[in-house]
C-alpha cells in the first residue's frame, strides 16, 4: 500500500513550489490507490504559526488536494502535528543513544560554537565528532545540568562512509565519505531537529515514498544514515528539481505572484492552477497539456518527472486559465464570481441574466478579475467623452427613435433597425456601429453588439444613446 505525505512547515503561505510537491504526492497516491497524508512540521516553534497551518489547509482544499490523514481529520498514525509528538522523538532519540548511534552533549551553545570556529580557523570543515564533546561531560557539568534542570542535547554519530542513494527522479546520487559531521537530533529543550523528526515520522507513519524538492537532497544523506541506525529500510525517495522564474533564476517574489492564495484572489480557477502545476516538471506521455485531475491521476508517474529545473511562466498559467474559463459552464462561473462581485459591490438579482452576460464575456476573460474590467458597462453606464461627428450623431438620434418605437424588438428586428438607420442616415456602417458600441460600453472591443443590446435591454440602450448626444 502506497503511503505518501506532504509535510509543510507552517511558516508562510503555500507557494508554487510547495503546491507542486503536494500535487505530485497527491497524484502519486491516487494513481496507486494509496494514502495521501498531511503532516505539519512545526518544530521551528518561533516561526510556526497556526494561521499559516490553517491557510495551508484552506489552499490545499481549494486546489482539490484532499488528504486521507491529517491534523484536522486524524488517522491511525496521529498526531499529525510534530509539536504534539515531542515525547515520541525523545523516546526514539533515547533508542539511538542505547544503540550507541547517538550520544549526549553537555557542552553549552557557546562552547559548541567555539569548536566550530576553531575548526574553521584551521581551515577544516566544521564537522563535529563525539571526541570533541567528551571533555565537557565531566561529573561537575553533569551535576550542573541536573541542578539547573537542563537536559543534554543528543547528537547523531554520523558514519563517515560513502552512501549511494537511488533516487526515483535523479537516479544514482553518491554522497562521498565524510561529507557531513555529527549533528544534533534533539535540542536540549527537547525539540527535535528537522532531519530526525522527519525520519521518525516517516518511519512510524509507514511512509513508502518520499517525494519532495531537491533542495532536500543534502538532508537525504543524514536521513538515510538515521534509518540505517534504526535498522529500518528507508522509504523510496524522489527529489524533484527546483522551479525557476522565466529569467532562469530561482523562483521568488521578484517574479510576481508565487503564492497560491494570490492566484486564488486574482481569479484563477483551481483546475487551471493544478493543471499548470502538474506540468512544472512532469509531462503526460501523450504530450497533452490540458488535463482534468482524473486524467492526471491516471497518467502520473515519477518516471516522467524531469531531472531538469522547471520554468514557471506566469503568462502560460494565465493562458491556461483563460482556456479553463472558456470551457467552464457559465452557471459555475457565476458561482465562482460571487465573492468577486461582492468585493466589487455589484449586486445582481437576476441570476439568469448574469449567466447570459458571463456567457458572452467569458471568451475574453483570462482571469475572473477580468470580468470587472471587461464587463463593467453591464452594471454601470460608461462615461464617454468623445466628440461624435454630426452625421453619426444624427444616425444615433434616429436609432434611439426607432428603438423607442420598437421596445420589444427581437434580434432579427434589431438587425433590420440598424441597417435601416445606417442606410437612411447615409453613414458608413463601421463608423456607426463603432460609435454605438463606444456609447454603450465605453470600449472599442467586446462581445457582439447585438448581444450587448439585448442584454442591456432596449430601454437602457436608448438612455445611453441619449446621454451621449448631450
Ligand atoms: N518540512 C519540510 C519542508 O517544508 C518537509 C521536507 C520533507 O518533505 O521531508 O521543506
Amino acid at each position: 500500500m502506497v503511503r505518501v505525505r506532504f509535510a509543510p512547515s507552517p511558516t508562510g503561505y503555500l507557494h508554487v513550489g510547495g503546491a507542486r510537491t503536494a500535487l505530485f504526492n497527491y497524484l502519486f497516491a491516487r494513481h496507486h490507490n494509496g494514502s495521501f497524508i498531511l503532516r505539519i512540521e512545526d518544530t521551528d516553534l518561533a516561526r510556526s504559526e497556526r494561521i499559516f497551518e490553517e491557510n495551508l489547509m484552506k489552499t490545499l482544499r481549494w486546489l482539490g488536494l484532499h488528504w486521507d490523514e491529517g491534523p484536522d481529520i486524524g488517522g491511525k498514525y496521529g498526531p499529525y502535528r510534530q509539536s504534539e509528538r515531542l515525547h515520541i522523538y525523545a523516546e526514539y532519540a533515547e533508542k539511538l543513544v542505547k544503540f550507541d548511534k547517538a550520544y549526549r552533549v553537555y557542552a553549552y551553545p557557546e562552547e559548541i560554537e567555539k569548536i566550530r570556529e576553531d575548526l574553521l580557523s584551521k581551515g577544516l570543515p566544521p564537522h563535529y565528532t563525539r571526541e570533541m564533546f567528551e571533555p565537557f561531560a565531566t561529573r561537575e557539568r553533569i551535576r550542573e545540568y541536573e541542578e539547573k534542570g537542563l537536559k543534554p542535547a543528543i547528537y547523531f554519530a554520523m558514519p563517515r562512509e560513502k552512501i549511494v542513494h537511488h533516487d526515483l527522479v535523479k537516479g544514482e546520487v553518491v554522497f562521498s565519505e565524510g561529507s557531513v559531521g555529527d549533528f544534533a537530533i534533539l535540542r536540549s529543550n527537547g525539540v527535535p531537529t528537522y532531519n530526525f523528526a522527519c525520519v521518525v515520522d516517516d518511519m512510524l507513519m509507514e511512509i513508502t515514498h518520499v517525494i519532495r524538492g531537491d533542495d532536500h537532497l543534502p538532508n537525504t544523506l543524514k536521513q538515510l544514515a538515521i534509518y540505517k541506525a534504526f535498522g529500518v529500510n528507508p522509504p523510496l525517495m524522489g527529489h524533484v528539481s527546483m522551479i525557476l522564474g522565466p529569467d532562469g533564476k530561482k523562483l521568488s517574489k521578484r517574479h510576481g505572484a508565487t503564492s497560491i492564495e494570490e492566484f486564488m484572489e486574482r481569479g484563477y480557477l483551481p483546475e487551471a492552477v493544478v493543471n499548470y502545476l502538474a506540468l512544472l516538471g512532469w509531462s503526460s506521455p501523450d504530450g497533452k497539456e490540458i488535463m482534468s485531475m482524473e486524467e492526471m491521476i491516471s497518467k502520473f508517474s515519477l518516471e516522467r518527472v524531469s531531472k531538469n529545473p522547471a520554468i514557471f511562466d506566469p503568462a502560460k498559467l494565465t493562458w491556461m486559465n483563460s482556456q479553463y474559463i472558456k470551457a467552464t459552464d457559465s452557471k459555475r462561473l457565476v458561482e465562482l464570481l460571487k465573492p468577486f462581485l461582492k468585493k466589487w459591490n455589484i449586486e445582481v438579482e437576476d441570476k439568469n441574466w448574469l449567466e447570459r452576460v458571463v456567457e458572452v464575456e467569458k471568451e475574453r476573460m483570462h482571469t475572473l478579475e477580468d470580468f470587472l474590467t471587461n464587463a463593467d458597462y453591464f452594471f454601470k453606464a460608461p462615461k464617454v467623452e468623445v466628440q461624435i461627428p454630426e452625421d453619426i450623431k444624427k444616425a444615433l438620434e434616429k436609432c434611439a427613435q426607432e428603438l423607442s418605437n420598437n421596445a420589444k424588438a427581437s434580434r432579427e428586428e434589431l438587425v433590420e433597425i440598424f441597417r435601416k438607420v445606417v442606410k437612411e442616415s447615409n453613414v458608413k456602417p463601421k463608423d456607426f456601429y463603432q460609435t454605438l458600441r463606444l456609447v454603450l460600453t465605453g470600449k472599442q472591443g467586446g462581445p457582439e453588439l447585438l448581444d450587448i443590446v439585448l442584454l442591456l435591454g432596449i430601454e437602457e440602450v436608448v438612455r445611453r444613446i441619449e446621454a451621449s448626444l448631450g
